[in-house]
């Protein structure tokens, strides 16, 4: 009764409330794609792919050529059996990692709701409650200062802050904002917008005004192994890769490489299957991780924060794009201010 017997897409496009700016893009739209699968008790089960071209190379009109293929790859397979599913959607990790995520959710949510259990208590159960941080869109410096301020003041002790176009203004932007919001921590995100020499020289002067930067995330080229090397062991902050961090493969490779104190997982770059990898190859080598977000609805964050409170594996949550967006919230969890709850109620 819970075999898969037929697979939707549905593109769901949302307004970002103001454009969002991160080192060389811009983002004003974000085009997701609802994916539900439908077993053959009529239970349905639903995710959400928000695709991204920048970081994984993927287009829009490209994913839902893939349905058909897919609804072929995954019919019969009973949702009970969820590792099949996952082994077969692996094939999609470099063409179409958002969607592997989406039919890899889905399917949890199919079986969550056949065996009456949330999907993060079948991942484990480890927390109840996480925390997450809320972002500040590169912009002018007085700007940024009183996003930063509110942002605080509402609630997130952790800002992100976008950085990376130019360095001494990064600089002035993170010494005044510091000064501005007393107490808070700062992952700071330079989307590749540096080199491995303007990235120390950002470390290192923000770290002599006493900023307190938690995580420095990606600050140069994602393919730039000897860069990001070369970086952690000259940067006073701890190193995240974001961009570097795909597969389970890219994470093994910067591990070996001792190129990493942190690692971003999206499930929107790895799908659940390479992020439960992922989670305990970190775990076992000692390194940090966070969790983050391409332009996910709460639907998509939905995924996020059930896969993050069931693994319990993340000492920082960058689960914020629905709050970003233009939308009703349709996820299943709650939030609360900076908290946000799985299924509270079952
Ligand atoms: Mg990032």
């Amino acid at each position: 009764m819970s075999e898969i017997v037929d697979v939707s897409f549905d593109l769901k496009s949302y307004e970002y409330s103001e454009a969002f700016r991160i080192a060389n893009n811009v983002k004003d739209k974000a085009n997701n794609i609802e994916v539900k699968v439908y077993l053959k008790d009529g239970t349905v089960g639903i995710g959400e792919a928000s695709s991204s071209y920048r970081v994984n190379g993927e287009k829009v009109p490209a994913l839902f050529a893939l349905k058909d293929t897919l609804k072929e790859m995954i019919s019969g397979e009973d949702v009970r059996n969820y590792r099949r599913i996952f082994n077969i959607t692996d094939g999609l990790s470099r063409t179409a990692p958002s969607v592997k995520a989406a039919v890899q959710y889905a399917t949890l949510d199919a079986l969550s709701a056949v065996i009456g259990l949330p999907v993060y208590q079948i991942l484990g159960g480890s927390k109840s409650k996480i925390h997450t941080d809320k972002t500040i869109g590169i912009d002018t410096i007085d700007n940024m200062v009183k996003k930063s301020i509110k942002t605080f003041n509402d609630g997130f002790k952790t800002l992100k802050i976008k950085i990376g176009e130019n360095l001494k203004e990064d600089i002035e932007k993170m010494i005044a904002i510091s000064e501005a919001t007393p107490g808070a921590s700062y992952i700071v995100d330079a989307n590749q917008g540096y080199t491995t020499k303007t990235a120390i020289q950002f470390a290192q002067s923000i770290y002599a005004q006493n900023v307190n930067v938690v995580v420095f995330e990606q600050p140069i080229m994602w393919n730039d192994l000897d860069g990001l090397k070369l970086l952690r062991y000259n940067s006073p902050f701890p190193i995240a890769a974001d961009e570097s961090a795909k597969t389970k493969y890219d994470v093994y490779t910067l591990i070996r490489n001792e190129c990493v104190d942190f690692v971003n997982i999206k499930l929107m770059k790895s799908g659940i299957s390479d992020a439960l990898s992922i989670v305990e190859l970190a775990k076992t080598a000692n390194v940090g991780l966070m969790i983050g977000c391409m332009g996910e609805s709460s639907l998509g964050i939905n995924q996020s924060v059930h896969f993050a409170a069931g693994t319990g594996a993340f000492t920082y949550h960058d689960l914020d794009s629905h709050m970003l967006l233009k939308e009703k919230f349709h996820g299943k969890f709650k939030q609360e201010g900076d908290a946000l709850i799985p299924n509270p109620v079952v």
